[in-house]
């Protein structure tokens, strides 16, 4: 990510969300984004997933700019190389827990055998299996959450992003789901970029840097030797 900015006209005036944010991560890697509420980093997370535009600034994953694409091509890029993980799930209420994880599956070639028995077995990994006919209000907080987890995961995306994904759950069940985004990402050799409000959690993840004032500011970089100036590890 590349000079990334936000700006929104709004009758008060201009609003700089983000300002020339610079990114740059490698597949295996896993960076955690804290910082206050409105700091913008939903908004980020969105640039990145290519579900909202950048202002001004570069976005290139695999040396593709999403942004280039043409709508078709930008929703099937997305669905391939992007695994989004919302701060309320967004799941759909009428399809069952199995028919959610599948949905990104749709712009390709549907649910096929393979993605379907796939799906299965990422419900299975979070302890799902017995919940795959129930609708999405018939499950506990968590288990929408795991859904989301699977959903995310089904086209194995090269970036996995979460927003919040343990924002609403009792601290057993958040240390599981940012377990389970810790260890997938390193399995799957996915980016892994999860914002969370959970100290607990940042502490968890190799890279965190902190939004405030429109800037990304490094916490913690891989290498445990080098931290930014002010931080203490
Ligand atoms: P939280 O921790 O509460 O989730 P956040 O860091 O994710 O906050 P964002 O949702 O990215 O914050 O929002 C950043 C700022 O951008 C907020 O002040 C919000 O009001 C503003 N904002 C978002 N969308 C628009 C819009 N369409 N027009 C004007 N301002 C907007
Ligand atoms: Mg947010």
């Amino acid at each position: 990510i590349q000079d990334v900015s936000k700006v929104y006209q709004t009758v008060e005036g201009t609003l700089t969300i983000l300002n020339e944010v610079n990114l740059e991560l490698k597949r295996g890697e896993a960076l955690a984004i804290t910082g206050p509420s409105g700091s913008g980093k939903s908004t980020l997370l969105y640039i990145i997933g290519t579900l909202e535009n950048p202002t001004t600034g570069t976005v290139q994953l695999n040396g593709q700019n999403p942004f280039e694409l043409k709508p078709a091509e930008q929703a099937m890029f997305r669905n391939h190389e992007i695994g989004f993980i919302f701060q309320d799930h967004h799941l759909l209420p009428q399809c069952s827990v199995l028919e959610n994880v599948l949905i990104p599956t749709l712009v390709d070639k549907g649910a096929t055998k393979e993605k379907t028995e796939l799906a299965k077995s990422l419900l299975d990994r979070v302890d799902l299996t017995k919940r795959i006919e129930h609708r999405p209000a018939q499950l506990s907080g968590g288990e929408r959450q795991r859904v989301a987890v699977c959903r995310a995961l089904i086209n194995n995306p090269t970036v996995l992003l979460a927003d919040e994904p343990t924002g609403n759950l009792d601290p057993r069940t958040a240390e599981a789901i940012g377990s389970l985004l810790l260890e997938i990402g390193k399995e799957q050799n996915t980016i892994l970029v999860c914002v969370t409000h959970s100290e607990t959690l940042a502490e968890r993840f190799e890279f965190r840097q902190e939004l405030s004032d429109g800037k990304l500011n490094v916490l913690a970089t891989g290498s445990a030797s080098v931290y930014s100036e002010g931080t203490k590890a």
